[in-house]
């Protein structure tokens, strides 16, 4: 062990053993989705071992659960720690359970030590990280920032045929033991451990990541029209082909974005081509591009970059073509104070660690919107995850949850609150739906 832990790393590695059986797959995993039956025993499993401690357990409308041990003074936000208890239907053990459960840890040893905190220190289980059962993902961050659930949402069904009005009330009503609060509240902070889901920190052998923000994301839906004709007898002058020009645009692309800067990213995922017989030029190419990139002012060169490139390539096959932003989510730059403690932390703890910016959307993404947040990394094997074969070393469970314990001693004493704002109950534009994370 590289560090004699703060936090009882038995107790916690047991917690992940158990919470890993409620949904358990005959492979291993866990397939434990929103809003089911093992979403709500997992729930009441943290419930009864957080008011075994004398901690007070709330939960809102969207069924975010919050686990409150008091802090020295009164009437102060709560600093939040957590993640979500929700998983794929393939998922590991890890994803998400390790941050609420380190969180879980980060309380009871708190309490073990008799330390009072002058900021509250509040663990919150995020509803519907995931979003593979209702979509969309981070359901409940979200919520929690807009300050509503809208009627559109709670009308809308999951995979198997449920409303989601009705699945968020019955998983309320099976935790009778936390009272109801109101949806968004003033928070000093949110801090969530998480599972890397990519191969860096392994590589690197560096078992802490000090994330920086998540890169943004957007989606282009790309139109090119031509003329559909016979295969055999059109000679290449007479010919308006929107796969030629699809093609030699996206050749070109291929060989730009992603060599020029290894922090862009630029995937074609979803062709269609009408008519789609074997035996004639198409009329009609469609493809959407996904394109990331941490840094806003990328993003849009990439974009302005693609527009141009397909553009040219559409107009020299003698095709039209149109390009529409279908999604867009700005990259989110998590709190320089968070940031800092976080890496002061982990080299007071004589852990390396290193800044990195997350692929993946997290609930710290929406929460960084309305109060400072950040999140650690630690490595799991081979970047696997939302896969049974998810693993993360035990070692690096528990230095993650040992650098959060001492992250949250740490920051419940900054005035953190002071000069940021309460959480905004105005709407922020929901344009994630459908996408997972
Ligand atoms: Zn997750």
């Amino acid at each position: 062990m590289l560090i004699t832990p703060s936090i009882n790393g038995t107790r916690m590695l047991g917690r992940l053993d158990t919470f890993a059986e409620i949904g358990a797959t005959a492979d291993g995993g866990v397939d434990r989705q929103s809003l089911t039956e093992g979403d709500r025993r997992a729930r009441a499993a943290i419930t009864e071992i957080a008011l075994s401690r004398g901690f007070t357990v709330a939960q809102d409308a969207a069924a975010n659960l919050f686990i409150h041990r008091r802090g020295g003074h009164a009437g102060t936000p709560p600093l939040l720690i957590g993640s979500h208890l929700d998983t794929q239907p393939t998922g590991g053990r890890f994803d998400g359970a390790l941050g609420v459960l380190a969180a879980l840890e980060v309380l009871e040893s708190l309490e073990d030590g008799n330390i009072q905190t002058a900021a509250p220190i509040e663990l919150v289980v995020w509803t519907n990280e995931e979003g593979c059962r209702f979509a969309p993902g981070s359901m409940g961050a979200q919520a929690f920032i807009d300050g509503t659930l809208s009627d559109t949402l709670l009308a809308s069904r999951s995979t198997d045929g449920l409303r989601l009005a009705d699945e968020l009330a019955a998983t309320r009503e099976a935790l009778p033991q936390a009272h109801l609060c109101t949806l968004g509240k003033p928070i000093a902070g949110y801090i969530e451990l998480h599972i890397e889901q990519a191969p860096h920190l392994e590589r690197a052998g560096i078992p802490i990541g000090v994330v920086t923000g998540v890169q943004g994301t957007r989606w282009l839906k790309v139109s090119v029209k031509g003329e559909a004709g016979h295969a055999g007898t059109t000679p290449l002058s007479a010919r308006r082909d929107p796969m030629r020009a699809a093609n030699m645009g996206l050749a070109r692309l291929y060989e730009t974005i992603m060599q020029t800067d290894t922090d862009a990213r630029f995937t074609v995922g979803r062709m269609t081509v009408e008519p789609g017989s074997v035996n004639a030029i198409p009329s009609t190419v469609v493809f959407y591009i996904d394109i990331r990139h941490p840094r806003l002012k990328e993003l849009d060169a990439i974009e302005a970059e693609i527009t141009v490139t397909l553009h040219d390539a559409a107009t020299g096959a003698g095709c039209t073509i149109a390009i529409e932003r279908v999604f867009d989510m700005e990259p989110a730059r998590f709190d320089n104070t968070l940031i800092n403690a976080i890496e002061d932390v982990a080299k007071a703890r004589g852990v390396a660690s290193t800044r990195m910016v997350s692929g993946a959307f997290h609930d710290a993404l929406f929460i960084s919107r309305v109060a400072p947040t950040a999140m650690i990394f630690v490595p799991c094997r081979d970047g696997i995850s939302h896969n049974p074969r998810e693993f993360v070393d035990p070692e690096f469970c528990i230095i993650g949850a040992d650098i959060l314990f001492h992250t949250a001693l740490s920051v419940s004493e900054m005035p953190l609150a002071e000069g940021n704002p309460t959480i905004r109950t105005t709407a922020i534009s929901n344009n994630h739906k459908g996408v997972g994370t």
